[in-house]
Order: C-alpha cells, then structure tokens, then sequence
C-alpha cells in the first residue's frame, strides 16, 4: 500500500469505460482521492507518475457475490484478497450475515477492510452460521421483518439487497413461503432480491423449480448461479431455458455468473449463452475454499467468460457499469470523470493459450489472460496479490 500525497498519474495505458463509451489511449490524474484529470499528454504537477504502457485501466472493478466474514465458517475470506489485492476496488459479501450479525459485519469487516465492502444481508437470521445446505428459511422464526427493517435502516449505506438462498435445502417444509416474504421485504425496504438457485449443498432436497422462484422476481433483483449444472438451474431437461427464464430477462431480472466451488459449468454456459442469455454481471462467488482453484479472482472469471466469447470490451462493462447499475450505485460507481472516487483497476491483458476450468473440471481453450497489476481504491495505491493463476 502506497499513500502518496501529490497523487497519481497513470501514464499512457488503454482506457475502458464502457460507461462512457471511452476506449483508448488516454493518461489519468488522481489526487486527493478522486479523478482530477483524464486526457492526453496531462502532465504530472507533482504527482507520482506510473508508466501503464500495454495496460488496460478500467473504472475499478466491483465483484458483486462473495463470502467475506473471515474466520466465519470454511468460507470467510480476507476482503481485500478478492478485492484491492485482485484489482478489484468493490466486493459484496452475499449473506454471510443476517441481521443478528450485520453490526458485527460492518465493524469488522466493512470497516477494517482497505477495498469497499458492500452487504447483501441474508434473509435468514442464521446468514453464513450453520455452513450451507441447513435449511435456514425453514423455519418461519427465522426470518425477522421487524429486525431486518431496523437493521436495513441503520445500515443501509451498505446493504444493497436481500439474500436468499431458494434451494429445497435451505427452504425445507416452508416451501415457497420465504420467497413471498422477502418479496414483500423488498418492496417494502426498495432493495434488491438477489437470488441463489441451483441445488449445490444439499444434494437429497427436492430442488426448487427456477420458474417458481421467478415468479416471485422483478426488475432490478438478481439470479445468481446462472450457469449452475445443478438442479433447479436455468435449463430444463433438454437444454432448454425454461421459458420463464426469458420472461424474467425481458421484464429486467438480473443474470449474475457466480462462479464458486459449484456453480460455473462451460456446458450449461454454452447452451445458456447459445439460446441468447447473456449475463449482466460477473462475480467469482469467491471465498476460502476456491481461491486457489478453480475461480481465483475476478479477472481470471472476466477471462473466462472471454474464453466463452465474450470480448474484453464485453466483461469490462460487466464489471464496472453493469455492477455498478446492479447494486444501485450507478451514480458514484463504475465509471471514470473528472471528480469521481478514484476507484481504477491497471490490468494486463495476456495474449497466450490456458486452459480455463469450470467447477465441475471441465476445460475449453482459452487465448487472452486478465491479471491484475494495481488497483488504486480512493486514491490509494495497492500491488495485485500473488496467485498461482493457470
Ligand atoms: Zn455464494
């Protein structure tokens, strides 16, 4: 970590802010903590000049799904590993804490964390407690509308929706009444529904058909694990979108990668992505236990969506913009001007062959690498982490 106090200059790197529409060779000021100049040949008036040549600088990347209360669990991971030490300047912590938790999250967590740390807090009391695969809505004491509202007020500079786990584990004997809770819940708070399908924990439940699930979802809520293999997935037997699928797209339901441990499978991707369902966010789902393998970081997962055929221009926007739309922060994150947080991801782009594996070791061919080489959050400069990439 580098605090310089005349700031920075990223010299002569490839900008992408598909915000703006912006692509190209452009220098960028930052002082004091925002943008103070984009342009050519700006000169440096005493900030510490960085030489980005054969970088590509982007808005700083936000990874919307994550495990982030260390020491909770197997999962827990050290936010700024999978955030400024990833280049990637916001994470989100996906449920890890219910409202009993959530003063607990923002102290230790948000607040100790050097990379912006951002809540959905889960719509169960028990959050991350009981490791996945409980039934933790299954019991209707254990969601608390009165102490979630409380909670939501409190902390709503970094509550960006609700979780909910809609799995026959998670929803036991309740069925479907959860989802009609938190539906209510979140018209009632304006959040965000952001949604976990797919059976990947509790493999004997009685998976939870995605287009009942769907029923309950509007514009703006997000379906996180959209190219699980696992049942209760996007496809019907046939590889097939269930058509509800596309109806909840058309009406603006949010599509969200959430890669983990078990929920990124190339084939499910193919054939989701063959049919002309595209996803608007990108997120590793990261935590502990896959940092090593198969997700990585954020960029490792932008690339693998590239080896899927999507551009770099493409998972850019993902990342930045459509994160930024996703989690309601449109109007202070995801893109670069004169004034705005300095929030910047300097990443390289590899040409060279790997092979990108999936949760279920599946393999395809992979041409271009992201690696992240400094990320600048606030203003502050932080060196990407080592990791043993593939
Ligand atoms: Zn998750």
């Amino acid at each position: 970590m580098e605090r310089e106090l005349n700031g920075y200059l990223l010299k002569g790197g490839r900008l992408i802010d598909p915000a703006s529409g912006g692509d190209g060779l452009f220098d960028i000021r930052v002082r004091n903590g925002v943008v103070d100049a984009i342009g050519s040949n700006i000169a440096p008036e005493g900030a510490t000049v960085l030489d980005v040549k054969d970088h590509i600088v982007t808005p700083g990347l936000s990874d919307v799904h994550l495990h982030l209360m260390k020491g909770l669990g197997a999962f827990g991971v050290d936010p700024d590993i999978f955030g400024v030490g990833s280049g990637v300047t916001t994470v989100v912590d996906a449920g890890s804490a219910g409202h009993s938790l959530l003063t607990v999250f923002r102290d230790y967590v948000t607040n100790n964390a050097r990379t912006r740390v951002l809540n959905y807090i889960n719509l169960s009391t028990l959050g991350g407690v009981a490791g996945p695969g409980f039934g933790i809505l299954a019991d209707p004491r254990l969601i608390d509308e009165e102490k979630i509202e409380k909670t939501v007020e409190t902390h709503r500079d970094i509550i960006v929706g609700i979780k909910i786990m809609a799995t026959g584990g998670a929803l036991g004997a309740e069925g479907l009444k959860p989802l009609a809770r938190a539906r209510k819940l979140g018209d009632q708070l304006k959040l965000p529904l952001l949604v976990h399908i797919g059976e990947s924990w509790s493999k004997n439940a009685e998976p939870v058909h995605v287009g009942d699930v769907l029923k309950y979802l509007r514009a703006g809520d997000i379906v996180t694990h959209m190219f699980t293999v696992h049942p209760g997935g996007l496809l019907d037997g046939n590889g097939r979108l269930w058509p509800q699928v596309r109806d909840a797209k058309a009406s603006g339901v949010l599509m969200d990668v959430g890669h983990g441990l078990h929920n990124l499978n190339f084939d499910v991707a193919r054939k989701v992505l063959d049919q002309g369902l595209h996803p608007d966010g990108v997120s590793t789902d990261g935590h502990r236990g896959n940092r090593h393998g198969p997700v990585y970081d954020l960029p490792t997962t932008m690339a693998k969506l590239m080896a899927l055929g999507f551009s770099l221009n493409q998972v850019v926007e993902m990342a930045t913009v459509n994160a930024a739309r996703l989690l309601g922060r449109s109007s202070d994150l995801g893109t670069l001007r004169i004034g705005s947080i300095a929030d910047i991801s300097v990443l390289r782009l590899q040409d060279r062959a790997w092979q990108a594996v999936d949760s279920q070791k599946g393999i395809i061919p992979a041409h271009q690498a992201i690696v992240p080489i400094y990320t600048i959050r606030g203003g502050i400069l932080y060196d990407a982490l080592p990791v043993q990439r593939p």
